[in-house]
This record gives structure tokens, C-alpha cells and sequence, in this order.
């Protein structure tokens, strides 16, 4: 997608902090961070949202296992996990990430 900040920065087109990485995803720190580790975790494909990514069971399990491979990385022993879908529930990049929230106290439930 020509018009994807998330396809860019895959592609390399635009820079980020790479945290890990695996052939069929990415994760990067988020620009404006909600925590003190607070990563993304993207499909290498363009998939807008949570939707679209259940119909690809392969950049499904990607995701997750990317998920998992920065807690590892970083050694996280707590951290939440968030997936925004749709405008009026926070999504403002509409190429499905996974947020990975951590180091600090995560107030349950959340707003
Ligand atoms: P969401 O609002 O759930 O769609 O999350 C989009 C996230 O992308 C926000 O937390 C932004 O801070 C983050 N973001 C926007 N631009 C960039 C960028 N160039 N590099 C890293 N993160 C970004």
C-alpha cells in the first residue's frame, strides 16, 4: 500500500527503532510511547485491521509470535497487549499492529 505509514516503515521507506524482527513481521518502538517499553508488532503484509488479519491465519501467527518474541528480548515479565480496531476505539493507522505495553503499573480495566 502506497499510502501506508506502516508499509513504509517495513519497507524501510521511512525509519524506526527496530526491536525484532522475523520474515513475516516487525516490531519498531512507538514514536510517541503510552509507557517505558511500549512496541509495535506489524504484519509485513497490509492487512488495515484485526478483521483483515483473521483471514490470514499465517500473519496472524506472526504477529503473535513476534508479540512474544519482544517480551522475550526484552525480558518482560508483564505487559499488555492492544489491538485497536476502528476509529472510535483509538485506531489511527489502519495497518493492524499489536501495542506492547510495559514498565509500568497497568490499570485494569482500561479506559
Ligand atoms: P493506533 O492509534 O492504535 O492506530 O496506534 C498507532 C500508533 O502508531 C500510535 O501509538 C502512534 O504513536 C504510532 N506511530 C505513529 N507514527 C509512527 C512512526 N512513524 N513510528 C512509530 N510509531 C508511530
Amino acid at each position: 500500500m502506497d499510502d501506508c505509514l506502516f508499509c513504509k516503515i517495513v519497507a524501510g521507506g521511512i525509519p524506526a527503532r527496530v526491536v525484532a524482527e522475523g520474515e513475516q513481521w516487525l516490531a519498531f518502538e512507538d514514536v510517541d510511547p503510552k509507557a517505558p517499553v511500549h512496541v509495535l508488532v506489524v504484519p509485513r503484509r497490509h492487512l488495515a485491521d484485526i478483521g483483515e488479519l483473521g483471514s490470514d491465519p499465517s500473519s496472524a501467527a506472526a504477529v503473535v509470535a513476534g508479540i512474544a518474541e519482544v517480551a522475550s528480548r526484552l525480558e518482560l515479565t508483564a505487559y499488555r497487549t492492544v489491538l485497536n480496531t476502528g476509529a472510535g476505539a483509538g485506531q489511527s493507522v489502519f495497518h493492524v499492529h499489536a501495542h506492547v505495553l510495559s514498565g509500568r503499573d497497568l490499570g485494569w480495566p482500561p479506559g
